[in-house]
């Protein structure tokens, strides 16, 4: 027998090999034809796998419906299946690569005989998936002993599963397929139980995808697609797909004059121009000054850092296939073991002269970096013997290795460790705008949602352990503040722990894990904010609360974050004196309630679709003057906007009134004050709002303190129009082998 637990907590016996479908169907015969996926004991299964006790414990299962953010992944990795279905009907012969989910539905990479295939191609690819879905046939799951599975790929002519097999599935004894009518495909799965469950499905798009990556390999084409249960979700989804365009960040960071991206510079590294700078600005001096009234400090530290520094903390290696590489200063013994050259020679053509010399072709590896023990090196090369020969040598030398710095926290410990810190200084709250790197894959870089380099608006405080709970809570409610005064106020939190499998978290797990864990639900619940607990998305040194934000057209996106750690403070051997006069470890809290400044300002450039409320603006006001005439008047109203601390503008162009109002407009200023005879003479403005229109004429010193009030209460009137909510997002996850 077979012991299954179902969510309310029930246990029931069942024979060995029962499906969830039979369980389901013990339930009640409609949850049966509901459940399209189930999840037993954490894992995602078809409705059809034969549930075995593993071990004493009983199966802990719960039976996934179309309402279920895990099933609607189900759903859409099987509409891959699906569309690969449908394109091999059409050009049969196509080979097939991956075909996982994403955030938003699916791809599948594929690589078409004889032409390659184009967004024309949707409209039949789209009708023959509508055949599948009305034929409604099962997905059947069945194994093969791997060689055997290597035969049937390769008698199916797709050749990228044979190699796949070749690379990496070799080493599982057993493969398992789907197979759907006459079309069959290797597959972990899960999947759902037949087509017909797809409610809506569109194609999106079409771009090149490297096979498995490998910018070396042949070059697929990658078709992405998307698929819901209901039709009325696929709409929203669509409207908001095309609303994300018109307020596009990246379109309108330019049209807006707020940022560019210099190839010169490179890639993923922002450049903000004066009105993104000056948005930036405002908003690094609202957290600035509200950072002060909380108690915290602030400190400056320099962008790179020795290795030593970030293997300590274990930043490095854990980041290191996403950081810059090394800088390396080599000492003058490593110097003369490589034939002579300057330092400054250290670079690529100096190396490509001494390849010369020894005529050694230039793919050839002169020089391979390999760092040792923290303050040594080993230095791999190739020199010429006396004979002339060429030899490869592997020498020990001393060097200095840097990195672009991947964190603020190793940095902030140093301060930290810096004096002696008793309980009574505690807690110490250091706080910096602290710019990183990553060496993101330029296939990856996006906009400012998606760069090389960003600032985080990054603070680490020191606590005792009894300081915790009262730390972590204020630091939440700072994040609530400032996300609050910015009208991101649809939100949920998630409560990211670590996943005892992942070798992530090794040698990081234990009590003091747990205690943490425990320690943020405790806040959680205290402050009654619902949560979600996601196992395997905690930092590798600690759980997290992460605040996922909605934002105007409901896309989701992972903004302020708030760690525990007890593991830096650890590894770096910090210490502060008790009331006991004995050392004690603090505890460290990690915490930026914007997260990175270039992803926040993409992400409010998207929410207020560009046109930001007045506090944030970068020009507030403009001023108008409608004839030269009256250009000294127009003069002295923008020397007391100025004066009261606004930033402001005016346009003197010899232009008719209408096309500057027209001008202001497409800029997305709040605020027009139009000024004429009339206006000179009787010391007013002409009002003119973007969102209230024209409001007539107001004494200049009543418009003045109005648009101070309106600036210092940071109001937010409007986001812009509202627009149907699109349904929660997916997770992405793979369901390759
Ligand atoms: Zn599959
Ligand atoms: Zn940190």
């Amino acid at each position: 027998m077979v012991q299954i637990k179902l969510p309310d907590g029930s246990i029931k016996e069942y024979p060995q090999g029962v499906r969830p479908r039979e369980v389901a169907d013990g339930i009640s015969r409609r949850l049966a034809d509901a459940t399209v996926a189930a999840i037993a004991d954490g894992t995602i299964v078809d409705i059809d796998r034969p549930l075995e006790n593993g071990t004493e414990q009983p199966i802990e299962l719960r039976l996934l419906t179309s309402k279920d953010r895990e099933a609607l992944d189900v759903l859409r990795h099987s509409t891959a299946h699906i569309m690969a279905r449908a394109i091999l009907r059409l050009f049969p012969g196509a080979r097939l690569a991956f075909g996982p989910t994403t955030a938003t539905g699916f791809y599948y990479d594929v690589d078409l005989p004889g032409r390659p295939l184009s967004e024309d191609d949707f409209p039949a690819i789209e009708a023959e998936m509508g055949k599948i879905l009305k034929d409604a046939e099962p997905f059947e799951r069945f194994s093969l002993p791997v060689a055997e599975a290597r035969q049937f790929v390769e008698d199916l002519g797709q050749a990228f599963k044979v190699e796949h097999i070749d690379d990496e599935l070799y080493k599982y004894g057993v493969l398992s397929f789907y197979r759907q009518g006459e079309f069959v495909d290797l597959c972990r799965g899960p999947h759902i139980p037949h087509a017909g469950k797809v409610g809506a499905y569109k194609l999106l798009s079409i771009a090149g995808a490297y096979w498995k990556g490998r910018t070396d390999g042949q070059v697929l084409q990658r078709v992405y697609g998307t698929a819901f249960f209901e039709k009325k979700d696929l709409d929203a989804y669509l409207a908001q797909v095309e609303e994300a365009k018109k307020r596009d960040h990246r379109r309108l960071g330019k049209e807006l004059g707020l940022f560019t991206i210099s190839s010169l510079v490179g890639s993923g590294l922002i450049l903000w121009m004066p009105k993104g700078a000056t948005v930036r600005g405002v908003l690094e001096n609202f957290l600035k000054d509200e950072l002060l009234k909380r108690g915290y400090q602030p400190v400056y530290t320099p962008h790179i850092g020795k290795i030593e520094l970030y293997q300590t903390s274990g930043h490095y290696p854990y980041y290191k296939d996403s950081q810059f590489p090394v800088l390396r200063m080599l000492d003058d013994a490593a110097m003369a073991l490589i034939g002579g050259l300057e330092k400054d020679e250290l670079d690529e053509p100096g190396q490509k002269v001494l390849l010369a010399k020894a005529g050694i072709p230039e793919t050839m590896p002169l020089l391979v970096n390999a760092s040792g023990e923290p303050g040594s090196s080993v230095l791999h090369y190739w020199s010429l013997d006396k004979a002339g020969k060429i030899k490869y040598v592997e020498e020990h030398g001393v060097s200095e290795e840097y990195l672009l710095k991947p964190m603020n926290c190793p940095h902030h410990i140093q301060i930290y460790g810096a004096q002696p810190r008793s309980y009574r200084d505690l807690p110490v709250r250091l706080a910096e705008f602290g710019t990183v790197y990553r060496y993101e894959q330029s296939g990856e870089l996006s906009g400012l949602t998606r760069v090389r380099g960003f600032t985080q608006d990054d603070a680490h405080l020191f606590c005792t352990s009894e300081q915790v709970r009262g730390e972590f809570r204020a630091t939440m409610e700072l994040t609530q503040f400032v996300l609050n005064s910015l009208g991101l106020t649809d939100y949920k939190l998630r409560l990211s722990k670590h996943d005892p499998e992942d070798p992530k978290y090794a040698g990081a797990l234990g009590e003091t894990w747990l205690r943490a864990e425990a320690d943020i639900r405790a806040v959680l619940d205290e402050m009654s904010l619902p949560y979600e607990e996601a196992p395997g998305e905690a930092a590798f040194y600690g759980p997290k609360a992460d605040f996922i934000v909605r934002d105007c057209i409901g896309r989701q996106w992972q903004l302020g974050t708030v760690q525990l750690d007890y593991v830096l403070p650890e590894r770096f051997g910090l210490e502060y004196t008790g009331p006991d006069n004995q050392p004690h470890r603090p505890v460290m809290i990690h915490r930026a309630p914007f997260g990175s400044m270039e992803r926040f300002m993409g992400i409010l450039i998207e929410h207020f679709a560009g046109a930001f409320p007045l506090w944030l603006a970068p020009e507030q006001i403009r001023v108008l003057p409608i004839s030269d005439k009256v250009a000294d008047y127009a003069r002295r109203v923008l020397n007391d906007l100025h004066a009261a601390g606004l930033r402001a503008t005016m346009d003197l162009r010899p232009e008719k009134i209408g096309s500057k109002i027209r001008d202001a407009q497409l800029e997305k200023i709040p605020v027009m004050l139009v000024v004429g005879a009339k206006e000179a003479e009787t010391e007013s403005v002409s009002f003119r709002d973007r969102i209230d229109g024209d409001r007539g004429a107001l004494p200049l010193v009543d418009a003045i303190a109005q648009l101070k009030a309106e600036a210092e209460t940071r109001a937010i009137r409007q986001v812009a129009a509202p627009v149907a909510l699109a349904p929660a997002e997916g997770h992405a996850q793979s369901h390759e082998y």
